[in-house]
C-alpha cells in the first residue's frame, strides 16, 4: 500500500509540473505506447490464450488491432482536438469573445474487467494520455496472464510518474487506491462493483465514467434478411464465447420467421466451429469455474434447440440456443455473459418494444430489419447505450461514434474524440473588451426592465 501512496504522490508532482500538457509530450507518449504494443504483441496473444483460450485472430482483432486504430486516429486528430475553440457570445455582453478550452483533468484511475482484459484498460488509457493526464491502471486479477502483460507493456512505454500499473485483488487494492484523490475514475465492469466505485469516488467528488453491463437484446423483424441476421447474431454471441459486455444477450424473433431463424443460427454455429466446437481452435473457454457453474445453471431453464454440451474440466460450454424459456427464468433476468442464447417469439413491434423496455436500459440494441421505419421505431422508443442495425458488436469499432451505457448500463462515453473529451475538463472563458461598457446591467435599475 505504501507503493500506491508513492505512485500517487509522484504522479501528482509530475502532473503539477505541467510536463504532460504539451502536444509533443502527449504524441510522443502515444507513439511509445504503440511501439510497446508492437514489441509485446506475441506476449499479449499468448496471455489471452492462457486466460481465455482466445484464438490469435480473434484476440488480435478485439484486443490489439482496435488499439492501433485508436492510437492512429488520436495522433492524427489530437492537435485539432486540443485547439481552443472560439464560440459566439451573447449580444447583451458586447463586446465579448468566448473560448472553450479542453484541459487535462489530472490524475486518472482506470479499472478493467477480465473479459477483454487487455483492450479495456489500454483503450481508455489512450484517451487519458491524449488528454494530458497521468494514470494508474488496475487490470483484472481474474485474467492473471494478461494482468502481467498489461504491467509489462505499460512499464516499457511510460515512466511510472506518468502511467503506472497496480495489480491484485480488486476488493482490496481498489479501495486502497481510491482512498487517494483522483481527478477522474474510469471503470469497466459489473453493476454492483460500479456502484461501489461511485461510493468510493463520492468523498473526493471525483467524476466517474462507468462502463457496465446488462442485457443487450437482438430483434429480428419478419422483413429482415434472416440468413444474414442469424450469422451476425451467432458471430456476435460466440465472440469470446459470449463473454462480451455488448454480446447479444437474447433474441426476440418475429414468430413468423422464428423457425427459419433458428435453422440458420444452427447452421451458422456449425459453419463457424464445425459439428463439435470443443474441437475448434477458434472457440474460447469460460474464464473460471465460478462463471462456468453460473452459466451451466441456465441450461435447464428452457428447451435446448442446439448445443448444450459442457465440460467443466475444460471450462467449455458449447454455443447453445435455448427456446421455450420457463416463466421467471434467471436467464431472462440476469446478464448471461456466456454462449447461451435464448430466443423468444413476439407478435408485433409494440410487443417487442414492451419486452425490451420491461428490462433496465440495455447497453446495446441490435435491430435486424430491412424496414427503415421499424428500425427507427426501436431507436426512438427504447433507451439504450448504442447499437447496430443489421449487425452486432461493430458499433464498438467506429471511432466516430460514442460508446457508453445509459442508466444501469453505465454513464459517460469514450472512443475517438469522445475519449479525449471524457478525460478533459471542458472550460469556458468569456473575455469582455473594455473600450465599451454598456451601462444597462448596472444599478440603479430604475425602470431598465423596459429597455431590456
Ligand atoms: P467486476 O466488476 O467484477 O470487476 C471489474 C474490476 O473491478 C476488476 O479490476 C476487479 O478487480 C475490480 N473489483 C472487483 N471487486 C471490487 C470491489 N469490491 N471494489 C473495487 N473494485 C473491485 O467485473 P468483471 O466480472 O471483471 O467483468 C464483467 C462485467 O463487466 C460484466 O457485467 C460486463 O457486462 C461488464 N463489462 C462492461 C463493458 C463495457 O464496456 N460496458 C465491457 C466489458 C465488461
Amino acid at each position: 500500500m505504501a507503493a500506491i501512496q508513492d505512485i500517487h504522490q509522484s504522479q501528482r508532482a509530475f502532473f503539477d509540473s505541467g510536463a504532460t500538457r504539451s502536444l509533443s509530450f502527449r504524441k510522443s507518449a502515444l507513439k511509445k505506447l504503440k511501439k510497446s504494443l508492437k514489441r509485446h504483441e506475441k506476449d499479449i496473444l499468448t496471455a489471452l490464450h492462457a486466460d481465455l483460450r482466445k484464438a490469435p485472430v480473434e484476440a488480435f482483432a478485439s484486443e490489439i488491432g482496435l488499439l492501433y486504430d485508436e492510437i492512429d486516429h488520436t495522433l492524427n486528430n489530437l492537435r485539432q482536438w486540443m485547439r481552443p475553440q472560439p464560440v459566439s457570445s451573447p449580444l447583451m455582453h458586447y463586446p465579448s469573445s468566448s473560448t472553450v478550452y479542453r484541459e487535462p483533468k489530472g490524475l486518472t484511475l482506470l479499472i478493467g474487467p477480465w473479459n477483454y482484459p487487455f483492450q479495456l484498460v489500454v483503450n481508455p488509457l489512450i484517451g487519458a494520455v491524449a488528454a494530458g493526464n497521468c494514470a494508474i491502471v488496475k487490470p483484472s486479477e481474474l485474467a492473471p496472464a494478461t494482468e502481467a502483460v498489461v504491467a509489462k507493456v505499460i512499464e516499457d512505454a511510460f515512466a511510472p510518474e506518468h502511467v503506472a500499473t497496480v495489480t491484485g485483488d480488486g476488493a482490496t487494492v481498489v479501495p486502497a487506491i481510491m482512498a487517494h484523490r483522483f481527478d477522474h475514475v474510469f471503470f469497466t465492469g459489473s453493476i454492483p462493483v460500479g456502484r461501489k466505485i461511485l461510493e468510493m469516488a463520492a468523498p473526493h467528488l471525483t467524476p466517474v465514467t462507468l462502463e457496465l453491463g446488462g442485457k443487450s437484446p437482438c430483434v429480428v423483424d419478419a422483413r429482415a434478411d434472416i440468413k444474414t441476421a442469424a450469422k451476425r447474431i451467432v458471430w456476435g454471441k460466440c465472440w469470446n464465447a459470449g463473454q462480451t459486455c455488448i454480446a447479444p444477450d437474447y433474441v426476440l424473433a418475429d414468430k413468423k420467421i422464428m423457425p427459419e431463424l433458428l435453422e440458420h443460427m444452427r447452421d451458422a454455429v456449425t459453419q463457424f466451429y464445425g459439428d463439435d466446437p470443443a474441437k475448434s481452435g477458434d472457440y474460447p473457454r469460460i474464464i473460471n469455474e465460478r462463471q462456468f457453474d453460473r452459466l451451466s445453471g441456465y441450461l435447464g431453464e428452457g428447451n435446448v434447440f442446439y448445443g448444450g454440451q459442457t465440460n467443466r474440466a475444460d471450462k467449455y460450454i458449447a454455443p447453445t440456443i435455448l427456446t421455450d424459456i420457463q416463466p421467471g427464468a434467471k436467464v431472462m433476468q440476469e446478464e448471461i455473459f456466456g454462449p447461451i442464447l435464448p430466443v423468444i417469439p413476439y407478435n408485433d413491434t409494440a410487443e417487442a418494444v414492451k419486452i425490451i423496455t420491461s428490462n433496465p436500459y440495455p447497453l446495446s440494441l441490435y435491430i435486424f430489419t430491412k424496414n427503415a421505419r421499424t428500425a427507427q421505431t426501436f431507436i426512438d422508443k427504447v433507451a439504450f447505450g448504442g447499437g447496430c442495425i443489421n449487425n452486432t458488436l461493430v458499433h464498438f469499432t467506429n471511432l466516430e461514434i460514442p460508446f457508453g451505457g445509459i442508466g444501469p448500463s453505465g454513464m459517460g462515453r469514450y472512443h475517438g474524440r469522445f475519449s479525449f473529451d471524457e478525460f478533459s475538463h471542458i472550460k469556458g472563458v468569456m473575455k469582455t473588451g473594455t473600450w465599451l461598457d454598456v451601462p444597462v446591467k448596472y444599478p440603479p435599475f430604475g425602470n431598465k426592465l423596459k429597455v431590456l
